[in-house]
This record gives structure tokens, sequence and C-alpha cells, in this order.
């Protein structure tokens, strides 16, 4: 019997709708994410729920 690992965190690669840099974000950030680059806001925490500012990519799991 396997354990199944609980998929709760996720990473997801964005990329910036300002300056078109990829980065990989946690997809339950603690606080707001930003662009490594510009500057711009990625992602947010929203009551418990990430809010994704920029396109997502990719979704790791
Ligand atoms: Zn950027």
């Amino acid at each position: 019997m396997r354990t199944i690992l609980q998929p709760k965190s996720k990473f997801l690669k964005v990329i910036c709708s300002k300056c078109k840099n990829e980065q990989i974000i946690f997809n339950k950030p603690a606080m707001k994410v930003f662009c490594l680059v510009c500057g711009a806001e990625l992602a947010e925490n929203f009551g418990g729920k990430a809010k994704i500012k920029a396109k997502v990519l990719k979704t790791f799991e």
C-alpha cells in the first residue's frame, strides 16, 4: 500500500505580464510575491487563498 502525498502545495510557473520574466512561485504564498525583475505583483494571499495575478504557464505538484 502506498502513501499518497496530499497535493496541497503546488508550485506555479508564471510569466510576468509586465516584463515577461518567468518565475516559479508557490501557489499558497504567505505574503505577496513580486517579480524579481521589475517588481510587479505576481500573487498575493487573499483570505487563505492565493490570488495569482500573473499568467500561469505550468503547474508543478
Ligand atoms: Zn516583471
